[in-house]
């Protein structure tokens, strides 16, 4: 498919990164078909990574993505899924590669800057979590 989901995670915010992460994407090639900037409730953050709810850092998780604002958004790039987890990088920014936005702006496994879905099933179903029909196109 040609479309991802993302999110520039609190910590990327809070530093003031975001600028520079969309900058990034954008320059990749990547086209923004919708956007938004919210800060989730423990709720919403619980029920978007309810994938993870056995792993032993899902607490932690929550916590941490329901503590400062983060930006949603759908993007739009031939081989997109796989592309923009090349341009992210690895989970933890220790084993990211030179230039990618983890090696860049992250700071640890769990505060790791972006978001990036690892398969088209789910950034279909990551994007219908955050956007309704009105909210892109
Ligand atoms: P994402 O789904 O956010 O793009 P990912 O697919 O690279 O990340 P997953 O293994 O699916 O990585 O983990 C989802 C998220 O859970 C990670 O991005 C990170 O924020 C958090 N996480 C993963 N492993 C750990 C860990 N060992 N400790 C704390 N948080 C973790």
């Amino acid at each position: 498919s040609n479309r991802t989901f993302t999110m520039i995670k609190p910590d990327a915010t809070g530093k003031g990164y975001t600028g520079a992460i969309l900058d990034q994407i954008i320059n990749a090639g990547f086209a923004i078909k919708a956007m938004k900037w919210i800060k989730l409730s423990a709720e919403q953050a619980g029920k978007f990574y309810e994938i993870h709810k056995e792993r032993p850092f899902y607490g932690e998780l929550v916590e941490f993505m329901s503590s400062g604002p983060i930006v949603a958004a759908i993007l739009e790039k031939e081989n997109a899924v796989a592309d923009f987890r090349t341009l992210i990088g690895a989970t933890n920014p220790a084993n990211a590669a030179e230039g990618t936005i983890r090696k860049k702006y992250a700071a640890s496994v769990g505060e790791n800057a972006v978001h990036g879905s690892d398969s088209d099933e789910n950034a279909v179903i990551e994007g219908n979590f955050f956007f309704s029909g009105l909210e892109r196109f």
